[in-house]
């Protein structure tokens, strides 16, 4: 297996495969916050995100999803689809939290009367700005008919992962996703589902179970990710 690393992002590594069309994915226990400004290590971190990433792209595909994920060769590392990346972030929020409750004046915990999308131009050094579909269409990172394709997957997203987790007693708040291209430049799930990019409340308490732990210094992040993953599949790392 050739390892020449393609790209090291913040919480993965990305290598490249003998398989031109496939690469590989290594989880790391780095944490990051406010794009970068606060670092730290959540012990297991990367095993406890590949396995929830590998629940959720399963129960995904069983209702209709497709996702990048090929295989996962340990606990650390997935083989993915090659994918031409669309450098969107895709937020789904059924409940202000974070970054809506604070631009809207919203207190935290408000459902919304329907789920919400947003779009944010993924870059680090312009702090993912918010932008809408001219933005997108201006500057000719996906297509109207593209980006129809993208909203339609990420409600159903919303709605598969929503009713499952409230069998688990589980609140989905809101969560991330991003999107790429095959080579037939079908739009396919990328990147990761996980504490890291979701926000999962316990449904009866509210207690934060993701790295809102971490982002706001609440302590008990390991144990948050651990009960996810137990709830999910009912492992306990
Ligand atoms: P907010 O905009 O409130 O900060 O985040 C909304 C949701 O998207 C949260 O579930 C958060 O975890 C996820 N999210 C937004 N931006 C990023 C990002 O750059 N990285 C990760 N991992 N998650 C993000």
């Amino acid at each position: 297996m050739s390892k020449k690393v393609l790209y090291e992002g913040k919480a993965k590594i990305m290598y490249e495969m003998e398989n031109p069309d496939e690469l590989l994915v290594y989880y790391k226990d780095d944490a990051t916050a406010g794009n970068g400004a606060k670092k730290g290590t959540i012990v297991d971190k990367g095993v406890m995100n590949n396995k929830i990433t590998a629940f959720f792209f399963d129960l995904l595909k069983k209702n209709g999803i497709d996702h990048h994920c090929i295989s996962m060769p340990s606990d650390r590392e997935m083989i993915v689809k090659k994918l031409e990346i669309i450098p969107l972030e895709v937020v789904v929020r059924n409940i202000a939290a974070g970054s809506l409750a604070e631009r809207l004046g919203l207190e935290e915990g408000t459902k919304m009367a329907i789920p919400i999308v947003e779009l944010y131009y993924k870059s680090d050094e312009l702090g993912d700005p918010m932008i809408n579909h001219y933005h997108v269409k201006a500057m000719a990172m996906a297509t109207d008919e593209e980006i129809r394709e993208i909203e339609r997957q990420a409600l159903k997203v919303n709605e598969i992962m929503m009713a499952h987790l409230k069998t688990k007693k589980i609140t989905l708040v809101d969560f991330k996703l991003e999107f790429g291209r095959d080579k037939n430049g079908t739009i396919i799930l990328a990147d990761e589902i996980s504490p890291d990019n979701c926000r999962f409340w316990d449904s009866d308490t509210n207690e934060k179970l993701d790295k809102d732990r971490f982002r706001r210094d609440l302590g008990n992040v390991e144990d948050a990710y651990k009960e996810i993953l137990r709830r999910l599949t009912g492992e306990e790392r």
